[in-house]
């Protein structure tokens, strides 16, 4: 076993992460409250008339923030973070359960148990207010991150966003963050996105039927995709049975290894620094990749980050 030290000594200073306000980043805020832009700030944004011109979908929003991106190859990039609302799978373990536990059965479902008022949790927000902020306030080479929820659900509303974007003088890249359980459009497709694309495995609660579309995940394997697996370090058994699991899948959909990205599960940094150490080795022998969570590294389960 690999030992990390200073990680673990960091795990036990950070294990008592206490709440922060929300604040102010470059006209973006970080908090989901403040986060999702008012009528008024839409109103109120100078615009220049090419982007003006454009309609564009509105997406349902649960939170926009700026932050880091935490996980993946990506791992350190500042990014700004459109948090999609809805979901079409209910994983036990999800740590936003506020886009998608809107009803008494999807709170039995996650392990909380906490329901949760889309009044509240999700704005409609303009798809071109978006934009207009990002051309304005993002760096011209930015990476955005679309996540969710399942984003894909408003693939649409996406596909016309980063479509106006791609015809800016913007240059930066953008992320969807996906459970690859829906099939992407060609236009979609077209866009020259990068997937982050996380596939579900029988502990995350959800039925095989509903979590496993073996169509889309190959349409994605084939674009710009790396494949991010939460894997279970609570105990040896339910470790080796996650792994046998990708292992199944990563062959099935010809994922290369180079692209199977492992990450623990926990939403505290004891728990990621704790599978960290329980995973790395089982991942370097398999020529794999590991990634933390460094947002909850260092912000622990906050939302905003
Ligand atoms: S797919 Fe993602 S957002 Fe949906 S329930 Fe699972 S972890 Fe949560």
């Amino acid at each position: 076993m690999i030992r990390i030290p200073f990680l673990r000594a960091m795990s036990a200073a950070r294990d008592s992460t206490s709440a922060r306000p929300a604040v102010v980043v470059g006209g973006w805020y970080t908090g989901h409250v403040a986060a999702i832009p008012s009528s008024t700030e839409e109103q109120n944004v100078t615009t220049s008339s090419d982007v003006q011109d454009v309609k564009i979908a509105e997406p349902l929003v649960s939170e926009v923030f700026y932050t880091i991106q935490g996980e993946g190859p990506s791992t350190g990039r500042p990014a700004l973070f459109i948090r999609l609302g809805g979901c079409n799978l209910h994983c036990k373990w999800c740590d936003t359960p506020y886009t998608w536990v809107y009803n008494e059965r999807n709170a039995e479902r996650h392990h909380a148990g906490v329901m949760y008022d889309p009044q509240e949790e999700l704005r409609r927000v303009s798809g071109q207010n978006l934009v207009r902020r990002i051309l304005r306030e993002f760096p011209i080479e930015g990476l955005v991150v679309i996540s969710g929820g399942e984003p894909m659900l408003q693939q649409e509303a996406i596909a016309r966003i980063v479509a106006e974007l791609r015809s800016q003088p913007w240059y930066g890249n953008v992320e969807i963050e996906t459970a690859g359980t829906i099939l992407p459009s060609h236009e979609i497709l077209n866009r020259k996105i990068h997937w982050n694309v996380s596939p579900k495995l029988s502990h995350s609660g959800n039925e095989l039927e509903l979590r496993y579309n073996r169509p889309a995940l190959q349409v994605l394997a084939e674009d710009h995709a790396n494949f991010k697996f939460v894997v279970r370090h609570d105990t040896i058994d339910n470790r080796d049975a996650d792994l046998a699991e990708i292992s199944a899948i990563v062959s099935d959909i010809g994922i290369p290894k180079s692209k199977t990205w492992i990450m623990p599960l926990g939403t505290s940094p004891v728990e990621v620094l704790q599978g960290g150490e329980a995973l790395v080795e089982s991942v370097m022998e398999r020529k794999w990749n590991l990634t933390l969570r460094t947002h909850t590294l260092l912000w622990g389960n906050e939302r905003g980050h």
